[in-house]
Formats: structure tokens, C-alpha cells, sequence
């Protein structure tokens, strides 16, 4: 067996392994399917209420501002609505595979996800990433604060960060930019948001990814590091 490139690629999850956009578009005919147009532009409201108080999307938090106006029937309805949408449905073609290829090839992948302890693992659980991961899943509300512990998790020569997020990228490549490498991937509503620093190389698709050298990009990344520094 060829002996795998000591790298760790971390994978983001909303957007850059799942059409998160198309999930919620998904969900939310689920919900007006199942408890109606009210609940169902409530339950955004409450979506959007959540998100603003950590900056980030807290499903939990969300229902919780939700249930004292429903009655029991509307709350279990709206719980399931969400819980069991059809997840793996929404992961970008060719995603599972690229994960297997991904693990033949570099010693660590693993997911790292922003979002709540509650509906974010579940939801990664149901799309098959965790079990095409065998479990390599941390989900954090903000994964910038978490840069140490993501350095612990894997023992590698360099980290390639993928995000969707540009701003995700900019944090990490600011902090420790001879540790991480950034790759932006071009999907999903933030594709063409304004970036504070260049990614170390943007994809269109996920399933790019497969043709990157990493070996080249982590030279590139680190050479323009310390040419940057001086
Ligand atoms: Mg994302």
C-alpha cells in the first residue's frame, strides 16, 4: 500500500460537502407541508433571531424561541420537519467518493463544522459523512477558536483548511499562516464574498479538490508566507 502524504485536510460541511442553500429550501417546504405558512415563516424568524446571538446557526436555540406558540401536535410536527429531511440527498455529487479518495491518500480527514451541539452533528450523521469518516467530526460554534485543539486532533506536517467561508480562511491563514494552508470553495451564497486575505487556492466544486497537489500548494502557501513576513 502506497504510503499516505502526511497532510490533514479539514473539511467545513454546510456548503462546502451539502447544497445547504437547497437544504433549506428542502426544509422549509417541509415545514409549511406539515404545520402551514405561519409556522413556517415564524420558524425562519426565529432561524434568523437565533443565528444573530452567537453568530452562528442554533437550531436548538431557534425551537426554543419557538415552542411556547405552538401547541404540542404543531411542535412534534415542525421537530420532524427538520430532523429527518432527506440530508444525504442534498450532498454535492461525488462528495462520499472524494472522501475515500481523500483517505487513501492524506493521514488525516476530518470534518470541522461550525453550528450547535445538538441538530449540527445530527445532520452530518444523517448525510453519511460521519460514517464515510469514521467519526473524524468536531463541530464548534466558531472553529477559529479552536485552532490549538485542531492541532492536537491530527498530527500532520501542514493542515489544509476547505471552507466555503472566506472570512473562516482569512482567521486561520492570519494566526498561523505556516501551519495552514486555505482552500476556498466557490459554492453556496458566499462564493463571491469579498475576501480580507486570498485564499491559498480556490475551487469551484468540492470534488476539485482531487486535483490539487497539495504537495505544491503547501510550498506555495508557506513560501509566500515568509516572503510576506519579510
Ligand atoms: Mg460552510
Amino acid at each position: 500500500m502506497p504510503t499516505k502524504q502526511n497532510f490533514a485536510i479539514f473539511l467545513d460541511f454546510d456548503n462546502t460537502l451539502i447544497d445547504n442553500d437547497s437544504l433549506k429550501d428542502i426544509i422549509s417546504s417541509r415545514i409549511h407541508a406539515m404545520c402551514g405558512d405561519d409556522v413556517n415563516r415564524q420558524f425562519w424568524d426565529a432561524y434568523e433571531r437565533a443565528r444573530l446571538v452567537n453568530n452562528v446557526v442554533d437550531i436548538p436555540l431557534a425551537f426554543h424561541y419557538m415552542r411556547h406558540e405552538l401547541t404540542d401536535e404543531t411542535a412534534h410536527n415542525l421537530w420532524d420537519a427538520f430532523w429527518d429531511a432527506p440530508y444525504s440527498s442534498a450532498i454535492f455529487p461525488g462528495t462520499l467518493e472524494m472522501l475515500q479518495e481523500l483517505r487513501q491518500r492524506y493521514a488525516f480527514v476530518g470534518v470541522v463544522s461550525d453550528g450547535d451541539a445538538v441538530y449540527q452533528p445530527h445532520k452530518i450523521d444523517r448525510s453519511g459523512v460521519t460514517r464515510a469518516l469514521d467519526g473524524l467530526i468536531k463541530v464548534f460554534l466558531h472553529k477559529q477558536d479552536h485552532m490549538d485543539e485542531l492541532l492536537r486532533w491530527a498530527a500532520a506536517n501542514a493542515y489544509v483548511m476547505v471552507d466555503d467561508k472566506p472570512d473562516i480562511l482569512a482567521d486561520f491563514k492570519q494566526i498561523l499562516p505556516m501551519m495552514f494552508v486555505t482552500a476556498h470553495v466557490r459554492q453556496g451564497h458566499y462564493a463571491n464574498s469579498p475576501r480580507a486575505i486570498e485564499p491559498d487556492v480556490s475551487l469551484d466544486a468540492i470534488t476539485d479538490l482531487l486535483h490539487v497537489d497539495i504537495v505544491e500548494l503547501v510550498d506555495r502557501a508557506r513560501r509566500n508566507s515568509q516572503q510576506s513576513k519579510v
